[in-house]
């Protein structure tokens, strides 16, 4: 498992389009963006969909399950926060339950609680939640959850 985040040295701060995602990470929620016109899912949030352009958005909350699409391991912290935590993995995620309308899946980054030597495209991944250091901040992790055939490492 890789170090610590150091969430003392970094600030969260909750703007306009992420408020009710902050909210709902409190509440072990996992929330993607959703546009009320044309059903397009996004993540991270932000204020207008980029397909019809619809400023009449929602959310939509999936079950935070999902398989690993892809991954980059981070080596430098960039941020004195991460100093602990490197080397750390981040997922691109394959939402299970969340689907565009063309049957496509909807993916989100995060970053992982597994070691590179653990994480493999295509293992199954689940959601973990982390309180930090702010009452009102839980950040969500993402964690292998199970074993799949045919996986695949990127090589060193
Ligand atoms: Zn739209």
């Amino acid at each position: 498992m890789p170090g610590p985040i150091d969430y003392s040295k970094i600030t969260i701060t909750p703007d306009f389009d992420t408020v009710e995602w902050w909210m709902a990470t409190k509440e072990h929620k996992y929330l993607v963006r959703q546009c009320k016109d044309c059903g397009h899912k996004w993540f991270p949030p932000f204020p207008a969909c980029n397909t019809c352009n619809s400023m009449d958005l929602g959310w939509f909350e999936t079950a935070g399950t999902g398989v690993l699409h892809s991954y980059i391991v981070v080596t430098q912290p960039i941020l004195g926060a991460f100093v602990e935590a490197v080397p750390y993995v981040v997922g691109l995620i394959e939402l299970d339950d969340c689907h565009e309308a063309d049957g496509s899946l909807v993916r989100v980054g995060g970053v992982m609680l597994d070691d590179e030597e653990d994480v493999a495209i295509g293992l199954p991944v689940s959601v973990e939640y982390e309180q930090t250091n702010e009452a009102n901040i839980v950040v969500p992790r993402w964690k292998i959850s199970g074993t799949a055939e045919n996986t695949w490492k990127f090589n060193e």
